[in-house]
């Protein structure tokens, strides 16, 4: 007893109970320590993250103009409690107009290595967040490699800062026979189909670049014409019902109209068709304005064996009868090829001639 008295009291015993409650101390700190880098790891490392894991609603730092409570309230399922949270309503990436110029040599290697998130086949999803949108991107394409080399340049970039979780497919018209776009893009949506489980579909030629990042390439409510305001046509619709160049659809709006015509064969009323098929089936064109619209084509001359198609004035004026029976219940072809390149994905297709 006398020998603990001094001890409890202090004095000439001291240092010893210090350095016990110090050692206690220092434990304490180092466990509370490795606590918190166990929830800062099990996180992600990903602050954004943190409110979600540990069940308590915080702001969210650098959700830009989007609703940031998107993020708060996203259902956590019991067994995902690290799920990542929905991307915001509007991507806080992007930049707005762009500078569009075709003068200079597109190395694919290089436009790869600055793409490093976008995956073999042209892939990517965001990895912050969920994208909503899961887009195959579809290209009819023949011959068109260099025009190919700036599509992939200018979009892979505007496509990640839209937090889209997408897919790119050139379809590429085996032979040399008679063009046929519309019938390439039906191939395109039922062979991304076997890839994955995308809700949206955007068709694009492959010489057409957005210039402003504004312009989202994925689905609306209704059917969506994106290039309304091309270089070529002064930055305007060329006719109100114009719905060529680049459009979205979402899977049940395609299904919905049968798809796209397999007989137009060569250039032009393809997109016409897919118009009228539109509105006879009650739906409307949602639109861009022309300012978030402009876009650019690379310049060309009309490639061989894509020339104007004469029959094409009868047939856009029937397509409330042949849209029953033309389009993807009649749609027959053969995949020759597919190559999984790092920007995207190239399916060589034969789609024989017209009959
Ligand atoms: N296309 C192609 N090779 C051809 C013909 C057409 O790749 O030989 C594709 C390409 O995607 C092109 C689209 O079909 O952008 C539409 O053809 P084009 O560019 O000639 O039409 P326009 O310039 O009149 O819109
Ligand atoms: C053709 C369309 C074409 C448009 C603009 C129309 O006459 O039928 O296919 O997209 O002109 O060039
Ligand atoms: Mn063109």
């Amino acid at each position: 007893m006398r020998l603990r008295e001094p001890l409890l009291s202090g004095s000439a015993a001291m240092p010893g109970a210090s350095l016990q409650r110090a050692c206690r101390l220092l434990v304490a700190v180092c466990a509370l320590h490795l606590g918190v880098t166990l929830v800062y790891y099990l996180a992600g490392r990903d602050l954004s993250r943190l409110p979600q894991l540990v069940g308590v609603s915080s702001p969210v730092v650098d959700s830009g103009p989007g609703p940031a409570s998107n993020l708060t309230s996203v259902p956590v399922p019991h067994t995902t409690a690290l799920s990542l949270p929905a991307c915001p309503e509007e991507s806080p990436l992007l930049v707005g107009p762009m500078l569009i110029e075709f003068n200079m040599p597109v190395d694919l290697e290089l436009v790869a290595k600055q793409n490093p998130n976008v995956k073999m086949g042209g892939r990517y999803a965001p990895r912050d967040c969920v994208s909503p949108h899961k887009v195959a991107i579809i290209i009819p394409f023949r011959n068109r490699q260099e025009h190919l080399k700036y599509w992939l340049y200018y979009l892979h970039p505007v496509l990640q800062r839209q937090q889209l979780d997408y897919g790119i497919y050139v379809i590429n018209q085996a032979g040399d026979t008679i063009f046929n776009r519309a019938k390439l893009l039906n191939v395109g949506f039922q062979e991304a189909l076997k890839d994955y489980d995308y809700t949206c579909f955007v068709f694009s030629d492959v010489d057409l670049i957005p210039m402003n990042d504004h312009n989202a390439y994925r689905c609306f409510s209704q059917p969506r014409h994106i290039s309304v305001a091309m270089d070529k046509f002064g930055f305007s619709l060329p006719y109100v019902q114009y719905f060529g160049g680049v459009s979205a659809l979402s899977k049940q709006q395609f299904l919905t109209i049968n798809g796209f015509p397999n007989n137009y064969w060569g250039w032009g009323g393809e997109d016409d068709d897919i118009f009228n098929r539109l509105v006879f089936r009650g739906m409307s064109i949602s639109r861009p304005n022309a300012v978030v619209g402009r876009c650019r084509m690379i310049r060309h001359s009309r490639d061989k064996k894509n020339e104007p198609n004469p029959q094409r004035f009868d047939r856009i004026a029937h397509t409330k009868e042949t849209m029953l029976s033309d389009g993807l219940n009649s749609l027959t072809y053969q995949v020759l090829d597919v190559q999984r390149y790092p920007l995207y994905t190239q399916i060589t297709v034969d789609i024989g001639t017209p009959s």
